[in-house]
């Protein structure tokens, strides 16, 4: 659970903190809470009072898992200091320069109240201090003895575009950038109109609407991205616009406004899979590997140059939910790992490869139809690839009957889960009990 991150002013930062002597489930879900905090805010690392607690432990979130120290003592191993920037949480808004020693011996108790003891050198070590200090009551801003070196953060403001629930993640992962170095602000979120759904058809507003309410963010829901629109957006003052599954092309007009342009998250390895159906067609064509491209925008759709690739196996289980799923958390990682260098400068964008482009077109509403001529692998890919939309089915007896889960057993169809129309989702057991006749074409 993400928890509301302390501010400095509070007394909890100043004091020395209490160790921890029980080891038990209250101390793992508070670890828990400090790793969602520290991620979701995109911070190297995390104290507890940060977030209200008083008890000697932090987290880190550098390298390739979060790591958690309780008790911990810091021992300087060499005096050799370098100097870098400081940010902190707690801070929000400023930067500073601070000179600490490069290599750090640290003992620690784990989550299992067994004590150990590591020696840790470069950018972890900085981290380690700074978290260190936080235990004692210290901000790293006490290290800066000439306060001007402390200086305001000047944010880039951010316009996010995107409706699907692919871009959930996205969103949120781009609101958390605002609390680290305060490099990124969004201020304000473009989403599709709300649209008549489900059995009721009730006017439904999108799953990033719903994300930019919650965090109190402006949210505009224009139909067309019109002159009216172009009024509207202008007061926002954008640098960058972040897009990702937004589902309209924006107009070079409103592209060419903010000064570091537009980026787009998408779910495939460009220029493999250009458009709209990418994840869907990644896995009717079988294929072993896919991935997220950040992309720089032009006004033709998935044409502008790469930023970054980060690659994702398919699992032969994978189905359009579960791959997209992990497709947007892969987004997510790209956005808090790449936006500030790009913006920077520090990037350099590379043009897709005209040769290798293939296209994933939007698939209509018969693409999940059974055919005769299709091999149990290719059924299995469909089924897998196109529920819940558009759905895969095969009329029969005058109706028509949806096939939900399917896998291969050796190279046999072997059917899991059917609905007939009008029914409710059977298991293939209690189907066959009811239409024995049925077969598919
Ligand atoms: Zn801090």
């Amino acid at each position: 659970m993400i928890r509301q991150i302390v501010l400095a002013d509070q007394p909890i930062l100043r004091k020395k903190l209490r160790p921890v002597k029980t080891f038990d489930d209250g101390l793992s879900s508070l670890v828990a809470d400090m790793i969602d905090t520290m991620t979701f805010a995109n911070g190297a690392g995390l104290a507890a009072n940060q977030i209200g607690v008083d008890a000697q432990i932090f987290v880190t979130g550098i390298g390739p898992k979060p790591q958690v120290f309780i008790n911990p003592k810091l021992k300087i191993i060499f005096s050799r200091r370098d100097l870098l920037e400081e940010g902190c949480l707690s801070v929000p808004g400023y930067r500073g320069p601070v000179h600490r020693p490069t290599t750090v011996e640290i003992t620690y108790d784990n989550l299992k109240g067994v004590r150990r003891k590591q020696i840790v050198r470069g950018y972890l070590a900085r981290v380690l201090q700074h978290e260190y200090d936080h235990l004692q009551g210290k901000l790293y801003i006490d290290h800066i003895k000439e306060k001007k070196q402390i200086e305001a953060v000047e944010p880039i403001r951010v316009a996010f575009f995107g409706s699907g629930e692919f871009a959930v993640p996205i969103l949120v992962s781009l609101l958390g950038l605002l609390n680290w170095t305060f490099d990124f602000l969004t201020v304000g979120v473009v989403t599709q109109p709300a649209r008549p759904a489900g059995r009721k058809q009730e006017l439904t507003p999108t799953p990033i609407y719903r994300v930019a309410e919650k965090f109190g963010v402006k949210v505009l829901t224009p139909e067309k991205l019109d002159q009216k629109f172009m009024t509207e957006f202008k007061k926002w003052k954008v640098d960058l616009i972040v897009l990702s599954d937004y589902h309209k092309l924006l107009p070079a007009e409103l592209l060419q406004l903010p000064r570091y342009g537009g980026v787009n998250v998408h779910p495939s390895l460009l220029p493999k899979y250009r458009w709209s159906a990418p994840i869907q067609n990644a896995i009717l064509n079988g294929d072993r590997q896919t991935g997220v491209t950040l992309m720089q925008m032009n006004e033709k759709l998935d044409q502008g140059g790469i930023i970054a690739q980060y690659k994702l196996p398919i699992d032969s289980r994978d189905t359009y939910v579960t791959l997209s799923g992990k497709l947007s958390q892969v987004g997510a990682q790209m956005i808090r790992d790449n936006l500030y260098y790009y913006a920077s400068g520090k990037i350099k964008v590379a043009p897709q490869k005209e040769s290798e482009v293939t296209t994933a077109p939007m698939l209509g509403s018969n693409a999940g139809e059974i055919k005769a001529t299709d091999t149990p692998a290719q059924i299995v890919r469909k089924v897998r690839a196109l529920n819940p939309n558009p759905g895969v089915y095969t009329n029969w007896n005058g109706k028509r009957v949806k096939i939900l889960a399917a896998h291969l057993e050796g190279r046999k169809l072997a059917l899991d889960q059917l609905q007939i129309e009008g029914g409710k989702p059977l298991s293939w057991k209690d189907f066959k009990n009811g239409y024995p006749e049925f077969k598919l074409p």
